[in-house]
C-alpha cells in the first residue's frame, strides 16, 4: 500500500484535503491525524472492519479498545446507553479536550472497536486538524495512538511515518502536538468515577468538577497481581528498545549515581542515555544527554518525552536514564508513562 503524507498547516486552506482524508475514512481505509495529545491512527468507528484494519496496521492485540473521536457534542448520544450527569459535567469543563470518558455503549458502536467491551471510550480532541478530519469523516473516527504496538506514542508526523508508512492511506502531517501525552481517561461506569490512565487532565482538576474521583491503584504500583481497569494498560508500551531505569533521590546522588553507571556501561563499550532537568543536565556524562528544561516545567517535559525515547532508539542508546518527577498534578502522568517505559525499574540512591 502506498501511504499518501499530506500537511495541513491550517484548516481554512487544506478544506479539500481534509475531505479527501475524511473520504477514506468512509469508505474503511484508513488515515492518521494530529491531536493535541499524540497522533492518532483513525478508521471509521462504527464500521468493524476498520476497527479490525486498525489493530492490524497496529500489530495490536484485539482486546485493547480503542477511543471514538467526535467533534460534536451532539454526537455522543447516539453512541452511549445513557449520559450520566458527570459526563456532562465533564464535557463542559474539558471538551474540546485530552479527557476520554467511559460510558456504556449503544448498539450503533461495534464491539470490534470496543475490544469486546459493552463500554466506549469517547475523546472530543481540541486540535482544529482533527476537529475537521473527524467532521470529514462522518463524525465518529476510532483512533489509538498512531505507534506500531509496543513503541511510544509518535508526537510528530516523522515517527507516524517510521511506523506506519506502507500500512494505511494517508497521513495528515501537522506538525508536533502541544501536550505529549495520552489523554487522561475517566471511567463513569463505575459508582465513583475513576482515573484509569493520568494524562494532563489532573486529578486535581477532575475533582474540582466531580466532588471526588477514585485513581485505579495500577497507575503507578507494580502489582501485576491486579489488572489495570483500562485494558491497554497492562501491555508495556511506550517502550524503547533500550532499558530504561528512574532514579529517585538528591540531584547531586542521582548524578553521581548516572555517572558511575555510564563509566561502567562505557568500559563494555555500551552507549547510555540521560533524561535530566536543566539544573543538572551539565553534570552528566552519558553520551546522549536530553534537557527536559527545568524540574518547574513538567508540561514541556511531557511534551517531549516520548520524542527522547525515539531518539534514543535512534542513537542505539542501551541503556537510559531518568530522573525521577513528583506525582502531583501533570507529575502523575509523567511518571506512569516513565514507570510503564521503565518496566517499573526504578533505583533510590
Ligand atoms: P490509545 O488510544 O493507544 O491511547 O489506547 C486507548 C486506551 O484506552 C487503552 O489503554 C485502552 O485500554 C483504553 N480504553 C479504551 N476503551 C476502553 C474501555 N471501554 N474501558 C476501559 N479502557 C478503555
Ligand atoms: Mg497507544
Amino acid at each position: 500500500m502506498i501511504t499518501r503524507v499530506i500537511r495541513v498547516e491550517n484548516t481554512d486552506s487544506t478544506k479539500e484535503l481534509l475531505q479527501e482524508a475524511g473520504d477514506i475514512i468512509k469508505k474503511g481505509g484508513l488515515v492518521a491525524f494530529p491531536t493535541e495529545t499524540v497522533y492518532g491512527l483513525g478508521g471509521d468507528a462504527l464500521n468493524s472492519q476498520s476497527s479490525r484494519k486498525i489493530y492490524e496496521a497496529k500489530g495490536r492485540p484485539s482486546d485493547n479498545p480503542l477511543i471514538v473521536h467526535i467533534a460534536d457534542l451532539e454526537h455522543l448520544a447516539p453512541i452511549v446507553k445513557e449520559i450520566p450527569e458527570n459526563a456532562l459535567k465533564l464535557a463542559k469543563a474539558f471538551w474540546p479536550g485530552p479527557l476520554t470518558m467511559i460510558l456504556p455503549k449503544s448498539d450503533l458502536v461495534p464491539f470490534e472497536t470496543t475490544g469486546g467491551l459493552d463500554t466506549v471510550a469517547i475523546r472530543m480532541p481540541s486540535h482544529p486538524v482533527a476537529k475537521a478530519f473527524i467532521e470529514a469523516a462522518g463524525g465518529y473516527v476510532a483512533a489509538p495512538s498512531a505507534n506500531l504496538s509496543g513503541k511510544p506514542s509518535p508526537t510528530t508526523a516523522k515517527y507516524v511515518i517510521q511506523d506506519m508508512d506502507g500500512r494505511i492511506d494517508m497521513i495528515i502531517d501537522g506538525d508536533g502536538v502541544d501536550i505529549g501525552l495520552e489523554s487522561t481517561i475517566v471511567d463513569l461506569t463505575s459508582k465513583e468515577p475513576m482515573i484509569l490512565r493520568p494524562g494532563y487532565i489532573t486529578e486535581e482538576m477532575l475533582t474540582r468538577v466531580l466532588g471526588s474521583v477514585a485513581v485505579d491503584q495500577t497507575i503507578l504500583s507494580d502489582n501485576s497481581k491486579v489488572a489495570p481497569k483500562a485494558p491497554g494498560m497492562k501491555y508495556r508500551h511506550y517502550a524503547p528498545k533500550g532499558e530504561l531505569t528512574i532514579v529517585e533521590g538528591d540531584a547531586d546522588k542521582v548524578v553521581a549515581y548516572i555517572n558511575a553507571e555510564t563509566e561502567k556501561h562505557r568500559k563494555k563499550g555500551e552507549k547510555t542515555g540521560v533524561i535530566g532537568t536543566s539544573e543538572v543536565a551539565a553534570l552528566y556524562k552519558a553520551d546522549s544527554v536530553k534537557i527536559a528544561g527545568s524540574r518547574e516545567n513538567e508540561e514541556l517535559f511531557a511534551r517531549q518525552l516520548y520524542t527522547f525515547l525515539r531518539e534514543f532508539d535512534d542513537e542505539d542508546i542501551a541503556f537510559m536514564y531518568a530522573e525521577s518527577y513528583n506525582t502531583e498534578g501533570i507529575g502523575q502522568a509523567i511518571m506512569n508513562r516513565l514507570l510503564k517505559a521503565a518496566g517499573h525499574k526504578v533505583v533510590t540512591v
